[in-house]
This record gives C-alpha cells, sequence and structure tokens, in this order.
C-alpha cells in the first residue's frame, strides 16, 4: 500500500464520507475503481489531500478500508464525526491531541450538565421504541433504532425536549444517531484541518450523503459540495440550495462524477 508523506505543502483538500458515499456494500466493487483513479489523479495534478469524514469508529474504519484494498492511504480521518486523526510516513495514525482532548473534555461536561435530558431520552425510547441505546467508553450516548421511520420519529421527539440555550447537538446517520456537542462535528473538523493545512475553503472538497454531512457540506466550510444520487432527500436540497453539485450517479460512481466535475483534467499534463 502506498503510504503518504504528510507533507503540509497541500493546496487542496478532498473530504469524503464513508458509508452510503464511497462505499456501499451492495455495489461489486463496493469502492469503484472509477474513484481510484480519479483520486489518483487529483492528487497529483492539483496537490491534493485527502481524507475519510465519517460516523465510524477509527478502527471499524480502518477495517473497512482494509476490506476494500484501498490503493492509496487518507492524508486524514475524522472518526466518530469528531475525532481527528494523521498518517504517519510509518503507516500509523497519530491523533491530533489537542483539538481530540478538547473535544473530549467538552462533550463529557455537556453531557453532565445534560444527564437529566439524557436520561429522559433513554426512558422514552426503552418505553416507545425498539431502539437500542448505547452507551460505552468512546461512545457516550447513542442510539440505533430499527428503521429509518423509527429515527425520524425519535428526532421529532428529541427536538422540543433539547435543553434551552445547551450546545448538545447529535449526529444522524439513517438508522444511528450520536449525541454530542454542536461545536463538534464533520464540518468543524474539516475546517480545523483546512486551517492546520493552510488551505483556503476555495480549495476545499466535500461529499456526503446523510444528515451527519450536514456541516460539512456549507460553503462555510468547502465551496466545493457534492451529494451522490442516493443522498436523503434533506442533503440534496441542502447542495442544490447552496448552489453544489447533485450527481447524477449513486455512491462512489457519484464521487467520480463530482470529482470529475470540480477537478477537470488539466490541458497541459
Ligand atoms: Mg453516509
Amino acid at each position: 500500500m502506498q503510504r503518504n508523506d504528510h507533507s503540509p505543502d497541500f493546496h487542496h483538500l478532498l473530504s469524503f464520507d464513508f458509508d452510503g458515499t464511497l462505499h456501499y456494500p451492495g455495489d461489486d466493487p463496493a469502492v469503484s475503481r472509477a474513484f481510484f483513479s480519479q483520486l489518483i489523479r487529483i492528487r497529483r495534478d492539483y496537490r491534493a489531500a485527502w481524507g475519510i469524514n465519517t460516523g465510524r469508529s477509527l478502527e471499524h474504519l480502518l477495517e473497512g478500508m482494509e476490506e476494500n484494498r484501498f490503493p492509496v492511504d487518507p492524508d486524514f480521518i475524522v472518526a466518530r464525526e469528531r475525532e481527528i486523526y494523521f498518517a504517519q510516513p510509518d503507516g500509523s495514525w497519530s491523533q491530533d491531541a489537542e483539538w481530540n482532548a478538547r473535544c473530549e473534555r467538552e462533550i463529557s461536561t455537556l453531557f453532565q450538565k445534560c444527564a437529566p435530558f439524557l436520561a429522559e431520552i433513554r426512558a422514552l425510547i426503552e418505553e416507545r421504541t425498539g431502539a437500542q441505546w448505547i452507551e460505552m467508553p468512546g461512545e457516550p450516548a447513542g442510539l440505533i433504532a430499527r428503521t429509518d421511520e423509527e429515527m425520524d420519529w425519535i428526532v421529532s421527539e428529541i427536538l422540543p425536549r433539547v435543553p434551552q440555550g445547551s450546545s448538545l447537538g447529535w449526529q444522524r446517520s439513517t438508522i444511528y444517531l450520536r449525541f454530542g456537542d454542536r461545536d463538534f462535528q464533520k464540518g468543524s473538523a474539516l475546517a480545523h484541518i483546512a486551517r492546520a493545512w493552510q488551505i483556503p475553503r476555495s480549495h476545499v472538497f466535500a461529499i456526503g450523503d446523510s444528515h451527519n454531512d450536514m456541516e460539512m457540506l456549507t460553503l462555510d466550510v468547502a465551496a466545493m459540495i457534492a451529494s451522490p444520487r442516493n443522498a436523503v432527500r434533506d442533503i440534496h436540497e441542502h447542495v442544490r440550495q447552496q448552489g453544489g453539485f447533485a450527481c447524477t450517479q449513486a455512491h462512489s460512481h457519484g464521487v467520480a462524477e463530482a470529482l470529475a466535475h470540480f477537478f477537470p483534467e488539466t490541458p497541459s499534463r
């Protein structure tokens, strides 16, 4: 596997959601080779750094990349929609210690303050739905619903109950929901990486298919935004309203299409 040298001399930044965007198990292969061809070209011709911005934990994402034999490693990973990791020359991953520690500290304080709210939501979903409450190290409060419709109902019940003035938020991807701090999500993590590498918003690309991609698919974070054809309606509308690119193809075929749209082949090469 080719390793990146983590050079700070990047001119562009590419951020991809994983499940349902880059990766779809119903496709064969689950990540299209057309995507990798575009990626390799753009990394070379546009000096682009690339990363996966996902709800998965780091371990779960690395498993997914291994299964799909990625020919080139990402330069960065955002895991659990907020933890930042950078690729090292030896193939290992180092975390952005300052960002990750701040994120964990703020969420822990916030959850202590919001304990009654979280207990109320847990009781509600255990009484009224078949959804499962998740609470474990690294995953302090989350839910898995049985269906999208059940999660729609849960979100409609959570909304009016959020404590006033609180920065408590949540990230939803289909039947999964993770509570957290509104200030730490895919968008703020991506903006943080762009600042660290001094890449302007106009040179940042992001693509995603679900509600938890909303914050990175905004012009404040990335000037080049796209959604694959299979994206949920809210995301498609959000991307369209901002003049982004709505792909005609699904999953990683859509990703390849969006990359070709924003990063044309340079005539000099
Ligand atoms: Mg997704």
